[in-house]
């Protein structure tokens, strides 16, 4: 199957030197029009790419954050990564799953050690999970990966929680193993395309499925084509300039939106992490800076206003507290990297180098929740849309005007219920409590507020699962 090419070099290249010299009036008009949650043209993104005074960077921050609260208010999802296998046929010159990697002990999870994670990971009170893998079928066959995920939909703990939404991120399938993976339910699939320069992408790709650019590049067109309703885009920021990613992503989200009406549920922010026997996870040609960091993730809530955009715990705690002030909506809490961390937490130190890369923000979830809360967010273990099948072009529909954040606060302040009532501290609870009751207020609708209300009488009461 033939697909359409969507990453024009001379494009990238040519409005990026076109863009270079941009006056304050012009770059004060595009964050006025970007208010107006359409997104901006493919020449404004790059303008911005190129602005560098602190000032103008204020401004644009600002932006990104107003626009996150209009679509989405100001909940912010939390999730966990659970990674079954570490086996790994390809070659990634920054990962230490890689094959060459002789210093890794290799594991795939059985069925019971998956169901000790998945125990480990609710007892931190999480509701929503990403279950990943290196790619390596011989050793963890896509059918097995399926398993495993019904294996995670059966699990409740003590409690009676359970895990309410599982996302992937695999490597790209065929056509029929997405049909296959389809007849599961899951959230988001999600790859990221690590760098959209074709030459730079076959130097860090040397070997394996993986060293073909043209399967990874299409591999959403494959996936929204047979039976994935929303997919997860992201590149690896530091293996190239990081200019030529902002306008690969952007690309790519227009061409998925074009072409199938959907844009990307979500877009990830991966920046390289040092990793063991991983040579391009070291000295970077093209490190980002925490300012041109930044200034990618705010770029990027300006140009698909709708879309989710997820910072994992490679991030610092003052890095990610800054970006959620900059658009972010979603963030992992108390990660491990390393296959069956989880339950072998003490076992190992969360970083000495035995997961995939090493992590910079080591809280645990209830520590991330009660940071979230204190920087005036609401944390969420909301899986309303998924599971009301306000997926694909239905909750685009909804998201685009920010109409989801009717329901995304409701939905948040009764999974923050739940978690307050079921796993929190006492202190968490008392400034929990405070917080739900101030944001109630800014439910707009009298009905859904007092609906909302209902359904947090009932958690307290006992009941779960209430959502909207
Ligand atoms: N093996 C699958 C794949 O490559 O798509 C599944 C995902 S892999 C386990 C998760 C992602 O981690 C990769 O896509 C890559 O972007 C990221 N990653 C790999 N090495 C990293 C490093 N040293 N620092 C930060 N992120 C890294
Ligand atoms: Fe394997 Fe993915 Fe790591 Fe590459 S990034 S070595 S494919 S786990």
């Amino acid at each position: 199957m033939e697909y359409n090419n969507f990453i024009n070099d001379e494009k990238i290249f040519g409005v990026l030197e076109h863009t270079q010299k941009a006056d304050k009036s012009k770059i004060d008009e595009i964050l006025t029009k970007a208010l107006e949650l359409k997104g901006i043209s493919y020449d404004d993104v790059a303008t911005l790419l190129n602005v560098t005074d602190e000032d103008t960077l204020e401004k644009l921050y600002n932006t990104a954050l107003q626009i996150k609260e209009t679509i989405y208010g100001n909940r912010l999802v939390l999730f966990a990564p659970l990674y079954v296998s570490n086996y790994c046929s390809n070659g990634c010159l920054y990962c230490g799953f890689r094959a060459n990697n002789t210093e890794l002990v290799r594991a795939c999870l059985t069925p019971a050690e998956v169901e000790k994670e998945t125990l480990a990971i609710l007892d931190q009170g999480h509701k929503r999970m990403l279950m990943l893998m290196g790619e390596n079928h011989k050793n963890c066959s896509l059918d097995y990966f399926i398993e495993l995920i019904n294996k995670v939909y059966s699990v409740r703990n003590s409690k009676g929680s359970n895990i309410r939404r599982v996302n992937v991120e695999i490597a790209p399938l065929t056509d029929e193993e997405f049909q296959r993976l389809s007849q599961v339910k899951i959230g988001t699939y999600t790859v990221f395309q690590e760098t959209y320069h074709r030459e730079t992408y076959k130097a860090m790709h040397p070997y394996g499925k993986k060293s073909e650019y043209d399967w990874r590049v299409f591999v959403m067109d494959r996936a929204l084509r047979n039976g994935m309703n929303d997919v997860g885009l992201g590149a690896l920021f530091g293996l190239y300039d990081y200019k030529y990613e902002v306008m690969g992503l952007i690309s790519h989200a227009r061409h998925l939106d074009q072409e199938y009406g959907v844009g990307p549920h979500t877009i990830s922010f991966p920046r390289i992490q040092p990793a063991q026997n991983a040579p391009a996870s070291h000295d970077l040609k093209h490190a980002v800076n925490d300012q041109e960091f930044k200034k990618i993730v705010a770029i990027v809530r300006l140009a698909v206003p709708y879309t989710g955009m997820i910072i994992s715990t490679r991030e610092s705690v003052a890095m990610r507290n800054q970006l959620i002030d900059m658009g972010v909506s979603q963030i992992s809490a108390g990660s491990r990297t390393d296959v069956g961390g989880y339950e072998d937490e003490g076992k190992h130190s969360k970083d000495d180098g035995v997961g995939q890369f090493s992590l910079n923000d080591n809280r645990n979830c209830g520590e991330v929740i009660r940071d979230v809360m204190k920087a005036g967010f609401v944390p969420s273990f909301c899986t309303g849309c998924y599971r009301l099948g306000r997926v694909g072009a239905d909750f685009m529909d909804m998201a685009k005007p920010g109409l989801i954040k009717l329901h995304c606060l409701p939905n948040a302040l009764s999974t923050l219920e739940e978690y307050l009532v079921d796993y929190a501290d006492e202190e968490t609870k008392k400034i929990g409590e405070e917080l739900i009751a101030r944001e109630l207020n800014d439910i707009p609708s009298p009905e859904r507020r007092a609906q909302t209300i209902k359904y947090l009488d009932r958690i307290k009461k006992g009941e779960r699962d209430l959502y909207f």
